[in-house]
């Protein structure tokens, strides 16, 4: 069994990674952090679709619980490797530096930067490099290329992801694994469901947030066995936001 891994795949962008891998002929293992009604809903939407699933309940930003869940998973699946790994699950906690709590500063820092080593350590040593094919996608964000106020937390989380892509890409693509990262710029989903869309769009070429589907098909593409040739790479996916 061909297996795909998503972080963070009970909501928002990551569920409608889970979806459109799933079309791919991909198992799923959504992951998600606590919120089970969510990710159970995800799962039901995979196997309406034809596809197929599980659940695994890890917290990307605590090192024993990749090892003792993800860890676990991987010594009882010997034969069915994850071929594609989507570092997705990522939360904001803003706020002016100045004012920042170390809490704020260290839960981003640890749910993305830490999230994104551990898991990816496991996945690479628990298969994919004897395997020599593998497809790794890090979702990053506008923030970590450009900076925004109010976000250094995030911005810093998100620019070291980019940082690790372009280092981990040199280090496996003798062995067959492409790591590219995506970077969406505003996306509808529950992450951004306070901001102003009708405010915000002005500044947008075109003229509206995006979808999850549209970060998701870009995700699928790298995914694809097709886009051997693309690693190191960050696609930016923000309506001509930023360039
Ligand atoms: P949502 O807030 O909608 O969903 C977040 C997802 O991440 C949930 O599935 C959540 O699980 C999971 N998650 C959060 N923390 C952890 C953790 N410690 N361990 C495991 N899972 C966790 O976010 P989006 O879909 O908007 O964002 C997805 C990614 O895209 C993030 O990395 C985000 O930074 C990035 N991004 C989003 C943008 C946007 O405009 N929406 C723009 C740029 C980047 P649970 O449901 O259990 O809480």
């Amino acid at each position: 069994m061909k297996c795909a891994l998503v972080t963070g795949g009970s909501r928002g962008i990551g569920r409608a990674v889970c979806l459109k891998l799933a079309g791919m002929g991909y198992h799923i293992l959504v992951n998600y952090k606590s919120n089970e009604t969510e990710a159970a809903k995800t799962l039901s939407l995979i196997n309406e679709k034809g596809g197929s699933g599980e659940l695994l309940r890890f917290d990307v930003s605590d090192k024993n619980d990749i090892q003792k869940v993800l860890g676990g998973w991987i010594e009882a699946n010997a034969d069915n490797l994850i071929e594609v790994l989507v570092n997705n699950a990522g939360i904001k906690e803003d706020g002016l530096l100045m004012w920042m709590k170390d809490a704020q500063w260290d839960n981003v820092i640890r749910t993305s930067l830490d999230g994104f080593f551990y898991v990816t350590r496991l996945v690479l040593n628990g298969g994919m490099l004897l395997k020599k094919y593998g497809r790794i996608i890090n979702i990053v964000s506008l923030s970590g290329l450009k900076g925004l106020p109010g976000q250094t937390n995030y911005s810093a989380a998100k620019a070291g992801v980019i940082g690790a892509t372009k280092a981990l890409a040199q280090e496996v693509g003798r062995r067959g694994i492409t790591v590219n990262a995506v970077a969406p710029g505003f996306i509808k989903t529950d992450m951004t469901v306070a901001l102003n869309e009708k405010e915000m769009k002005a500044m947008i070429p075109v003229q509206r947030f995006g979808e999850p589907e549209e970060v998701a098909h870009a995700v699928g593409f790298l995914a694809s066995p097709d886009a051997s040739y693309i690693t190191a790479e960050v696609l930016s996916i923000n309506g001509g936001l930023y360039s």
